[in-house]
């Protein structure tokens, strides 16, 4: 089985990477963000505070929630109905981010993840992929550049979508972001000891994804 994790920060690149690699490789890959971002639209729409930890938690009892590739692309479910097109607006994001501090929360989507490596060859990326998530994946990456250049990125593909944004607020958005991941208590966004540092701050996602198939393909 090969379990390949890509952690790092927000807008480092990592799904753009992880996706080219799980590609050249022919090998699925999770996007374990689209998870988080599941959930915390579910909870919205449920009328569930997101940093309420007891209603969350009470919802992810009770909640069904499944992955699925269908046309190679991945959807995410939460009691039978698809989310996905609603998991990218900016308001998620920030749930995505609050939601995800607590660590009944993490413990249930981990597993999620677990189940699908432990059947599958997979490319995942996330947070604590390689630290929490699969400690013993073959392949462990923490990629990560500059917030400058990791806000330049997430802004020029804002507003190829159209959104009407402000450079500087994306910067603090990333830095608020850096700030929620690396600091909470339960599973923080940190680099395994045997993870592979990538500073994509002048590389193009795929001069990092051929390194990192030069890596796997040994
Ligand atoms: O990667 P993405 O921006 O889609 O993730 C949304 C949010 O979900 C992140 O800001 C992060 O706080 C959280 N997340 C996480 N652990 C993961 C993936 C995402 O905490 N494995």
């Amino acid at each position: 089985m090969i379990n390949i994790t890509i952690d790092g920060p927000s807008g480092a690149g990592k799904s753009t990477v992880a996706k080219s690699v799980a590609k050249r490789i022919g090998i699925m890959y999770l996007d374990t963000g689209a998870l988080y971002r599941a959930f915390a639209y579910f909870s919205i729409k449920n009328g569930v505070d997101v940093n309420d930890e007891n209603a969350v938690e009470m919802l992810l009892g009770a909640a069904r929630i499944d992955v699925k590739h269908i046309g190679g692309e991945q959807r995410v479910f939460c009691d039978g109905l698809d989310v996905t097109p609603y998991i990218r607006e900016h308001n998620i994001s920030k749930a995505a981010s609050d939601i995800s501090k607590h660590q009944s929360v993490r413990v249930r989507l981990s597993e999620i993840q677990r189940k699908i490596a432990g059947e599958r060859d997979v490319v995942l990326d996330g947070r604590d992929a390689g630290t929490f998530v699969l400690p013993n994946a073959n392949y462990k990456f923490y990629l990560t550049a500059n917030p400058e250049v990791r806000a330049r990125r997430r802004y020029s593909e804002l507003k190829e979508k159209g959104a009407d944004v402000e450079y500087a607020k994306v910067l603090e958005d990333i830095k608020l972001r850096d700030y929620n991941d690396s600091n909470r208590a339960f599973a923080p966004l940190k680099q395994a000891p045997d993870a592979r540092l990538i500073d994509s701050t002048d590389m193009s996602a795929q001069e990092v994804a051929d390194i990192i198939l030069q890596y796997v393909n040994g």
